[in-house]
């Protein structure tokens, strides 16, 4: 089975594809304008790229060492309710923590070596520096006191007669990705990995996922229309 980004658009398009397949995970999508979602996907993309651009020439390790956070690497499988945990972030504690699931990162290696035209040779140590990115830029949402969903207009909610006004939260996905592909020096935004695994897995079919990224790469007008 080969996948390729390629076979769909070409590079910097698909920064925008992935974006968008991150942003239909948040709740509120369907809430979202369609002529709107692009809007959301490419400002999250450029925060995260901004944020990576200001901090480049440096590996991870050496931003979080600087900020006094710590890493633990926990060996428990991290799966919870059947849903694989890869890392989070506790700044909650007087010293901010990342933690990064061994297991976790095996195996989106693993997968990444049945896809080599995706992310050419990925280790697990390289794995776990993308999550570790990450999870540092939800922390330096965190430390300014400005998340990235509260920098975007919020949509438009109703419940009966109740009008409200949301964030859309999945943006700080979108950004983090971003954020970890240009910091790390990936090809392509880190959630394709996932993708990757669920297909290694078995969980996800090629042609699913295919039709998945045309959708996307159709809404988002790639190619043909201009995108935002
Ligand atoms: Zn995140």
């Amino acid at each position: 089975m080969r996948v390729s980004m390629e076979d769909h658009v070409g590079k910097s398009e698909s920064d925008a594809i992935l974006g968008l397949m991150e942003l239909k995970r948040d709740p509120l999508f369907r809430r979202i304008p369609e002529e709107r979602r692009g809007y959301y996907v490419e400002r999250s993309l450029a925060f995260g790229r901004e944020a990576a651009a200001e901090r480049a020439g440096r590996p991870i390790g050496e931003w979080l060492e600087r900020e006094g956070i710590s890493v633990r690497i926990d060996d428990s499988s991290g799966s919870m309710f059947g849903t694989a945990l890869r890392a989070q972030i506790d700044w909650t504690a007087a010293v901010p923590r990342i933690t990064v699931y061994r297991e976790s990162m095996r195996q989106l290696a693993e997968a990444a070596s049945v896809f080599p035209e995706m992310f050419g040779t990925l280790t697990p140590e390289r794995a776990a520096d993308i999550h570790l990115a990450h999870e540092y830029y939800h922390w330096l949402e965190y430390r300014s006191g400005t998340f990235t969903k509260d920098r975007l207009d919020p949509v438009e909610t109703r419940l009966g007669p109740l009008r409200r006004r949301s964030a859309v939260r999945q943006c700080g996905e979108v950004a983090a990705h971003a954020f970890a592909r240009d910091l790390t020096g990936l090809p392509h935004l880190p959630n394709l990995l996932d993708y990757l695994y669920l297909m290694h897995a078995g969980e996800l079919k090629k042609e699913n996922f295919d039709e998945e990224m045309e959708k996307c790469r159709k809404a988002l007008g790639v190619g043909g229309r201009h995108m935002v």
